[in-house]
């Protein structure tokens, strides 16, 4: 089962998707935390404002107090100084008038200055009549100095100017300033009466000196609290601001979850689709790296989502075979000239298996409408790929076997042919060899000459016989033999031949006898046509200058509980050709080969149920082997047979 394929983006939507529900409300709680705060803040400030008004009043008022005390004290005190000087004889009450510090007493303050005497009856009154200027009138109360004798002197002075002097003007800004009796009727006012409703007010005896009077100060100015310094109709706007944006901040977040939800729920169908799509996909930018696999496609591949993603070209799926033709069909593609109705091409999957895929590519497009890449669908047509090469093969069978029959015809009929010349040889032969033996006397060379040329007709007879039943599809004449016999008979055929091509010859039997069922003719061609083949291939033209002589190994032996015949050479080797190459009907790299040596001697090896090997030779030059089963044992080999007859 394949790693399933995602993209970061998925991973990135699933995180994002869960939005905590209560993160929308989040912006008002900061707003009202923050409000709350000011207003505890405002609060506390408005707390210590009103302590330290209540101090400036209490501070105000105090001082206020002492400023009228030391006025009446220090008029007090100018009378009992004028009451002393009296004393003393000074003054008599007609001359009273006239002393300077009883003048400057009535311009000061008092409304009369009267002296008394020791019953009670005024003796004087300064000034007479009690002339008083209008702001004297009003409230008066009097200061009284005792005087020897009895008698005393009354000084009458006025509350109003007293305090309309007496007040600074800072004090009269901020507070109305009166005096009251304790019926809270006003004996005199400072400046004017106004004053706040819900201002605060103080009030302080001032008896003594004034008998039943308070001092009162009254805060012109009310104290306003924060709640009602604000301006609410703002407040009230701001605060509507702040829900209505939050309102619209949850709509929008409802939104942006219901367009995520929805938004999951197609990805995840498109998941779904694209792991059960038996089409492999990819997705790769405008660069040819890719973006996006699904599941089939690494399925296809053999390679992990890890390893394809984010991967340039050239891929790790390309195959090396076919690099060139790769890249050239990725610029192709990059260039948007890909073929609409889509390509082949041979990939090579991590396993090493050849993939062939039928790939359609279409341009990728963004949202914007800008495209970004490509999408491409690739189909597995291994299958159908193998069956056309399968069929393409077949057909080529089917013509060489239509070749090799008619090769198979002309060569049945030139044995035919032949079977006539080679039986007339044969009793000519027989014939010459007759009237010999009636001669006295006959050179041994002829005679033996003549036993050869004998020899030589009945070999290329049973060849003629044995190819006619071969080509005519009978069965081989199997037959006990042995193959280190079979090889020695091949190379004495061919010894002239190969001493002709300057070939030497090394021949190594490992074990001998080694038995073998088979029909020795047959294979015995199979050994001369390796033999010719290693000679030939050592007679082109790469070989070493003409002279130097050319080497073929010959040997036998038992491997692998077979017998087994190797023939190796000192030539060019096999020049990358396959065994299949080699044995294909009509394969040849001779100017004047047919190309049928090889491919008869497979079908003789194989009908005897052996296997014909090639391969490159450790230094060089191509070693052909072929490997037949042993006989059973007891079974009589050829030499055997030949050696009992
Ligand atoms: P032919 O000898 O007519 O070419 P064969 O079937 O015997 O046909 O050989 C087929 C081809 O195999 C040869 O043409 C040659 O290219 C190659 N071949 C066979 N034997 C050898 C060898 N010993 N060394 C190199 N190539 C060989």
């Amino acid at each position: 089962m394949p790693a399933t394929a995602r993209t970061p983006g998925f991973r990135a939507a699933a995180a994002s998707a869960r939005v905590r529900p209560w993160l929308w409300a989040l912006p008002l709680l900061l707003a009202l935390l923050l409000l709350g705060g000011a207003a505890a803040w405002l609060q506390i400030s408005d707390k210590r404002d009103l302590e330290e008004r209540q101090r400036t009043l209490l501070g105000d008022a105090l001082s206020l107090e002492q400023q009228l005390r030391k006025e009446i004290d220090f008029e007090r005190e100018r009378l009992s100084e004028i009451a002393r000087q009296a004393d003393a004889g000074r003054w008599t009450p007609a001359r009273l008038a006239g002393d300077a510090d009883v003048s400057a007493g009535l311009r000061r303050r008092w409304v009369s200055l009267t002296w008394l005497d020791a019953r009670g009856q005024v003796l004087v009154q300064v000034p007479d009549g009690a002339a008083s200027t209008p702001e004297r009138r009003g409230m008066t109360y009097h200061l009284s100095a005792p005087m020897n004798g009895g008698g005393s002197l009354l000084a009458r002075y006025a509350l109003q100017p007293l305090l309309t002097q007496q007040t600074p003007w800072w004090i009269n800004r901020r507070y109305a300033v009166r005096m009251v009796d304790e019926f809270d009727e006003t004996l005199a006012i400072a400046a004017d009466a106004t004053r706040a409703r819900d201002g605060r007010v103080h009030r302080i005896s001032f008896d003594p000196p004034v008998p039943g009077v308070w001092l009162e100060l009254a805060e012109r100015e009310a104290f306003v609290p924060w709640y009602r310094a604000l301006p609410l109709p703002l407040l009230g706007a701001v605060l509507a601001l702040l829900v209505w944006a939050t309102w619209l901040l949850a709509r929008q977040v409802r939104q942006v979850e219901r367009a995520q939800a929805a938004w999951r729920d197609e990805a995840a169908w498109r998941r779904a689709m694209e792991d059960s799509l038996s089409v492999g996909l990819r997705v790769r930018d405008a660069d040819g790296r890719l973006l996006h696999v699904n599941p089939r496609f690494v399925e296809l591949t053999g390679y992990s989502e890890r390893e394809l993603l984010d991967h340039a070209p050239p891929m790790p799926y390309w195959h090396p075979d076919e690099m060139d033709e790769a890249w050239t069909r990725h610029h192709r593609n990059l260039a948007g000239n890909a073929p609409r109705a889509g390509y082949e091409a041979r990939w090579r999957t991590k396993a090493g298996r050849d993939l062939w895929v039928m790939i359609l590519e279409a341009p990728l497009i963004d949202a914007a409408g800008a495209q970004i890449g490509w999408m491409g669908s690739v189909v597995d047509i291994t299958e159908r790929k193998q069956a056309e090469e399968l069929e393409r093969r077949r057909n080529e069978r089917l013509a060489d076997q239509a070749r090799l029959m008619t090769v198979g015809e002309i060569a049945s009929s030139l044995a035919h042919e032949l079977n006539q010349p080679l039986a007339a040889i044969a009793s000519y032969n027989a014939g010459l060899q007759n009237m010999l033996a009636t001669l006295p006397e006959v050179p041994p060379r002829l005679r033996e000459a003549l036993e050869r040329q004998a020899e030589q007709a009945r070999h290329a007879g049973r060849i003629v016989q044995r190819i006619r039943a071969f080509l005519g599809r009978r069965a081989p004449q199997h037959e006990a033999c042995d193959l280190v016999a079979i090889a020695d008979s091949a190379l004495a055929l061919l010894r002239h031949d190969l001493r002709r091509q300057r070939v030497r010859i090394e021949v190594r039997h490992e074990a001998t006898p080694l038995p073998i069922h088979a029909d020795p003719v047959l294979i015995e061609q199979v050994v001369i046509n390796l033999l010719r083949n290693a000679a030939d291939a050592q007679q082109s033209a790469e070989q070493p200058a003409a002279g130097a002589q050319a080497h073929v190994w010959l040997r036998t032996a038992i491997t692998e509980g077979q017998a087994r015949l190797t023939v190796q050479d000192a030539g060019p080797g096999l020049g990358g050709h396959s065994l299949d190459e080699l044995t294909a009907p009509f394969f040849s790299t001779k100017a004047s080969g047919m190309g049928l040596g090889l491919a008869i001697s497979r079908s003789i090896i194989e009908a005897h149920r052996g296997q014909l090997r090639a391969e490159d030779a450790a230094q060089s030059g191509a070693c052909f082997s072929f490997s037949l089963p042993l006989a059973q044992a007891g079974t009589r080999t050829h030499s055997e047979a030949a050696l009992h007859e």
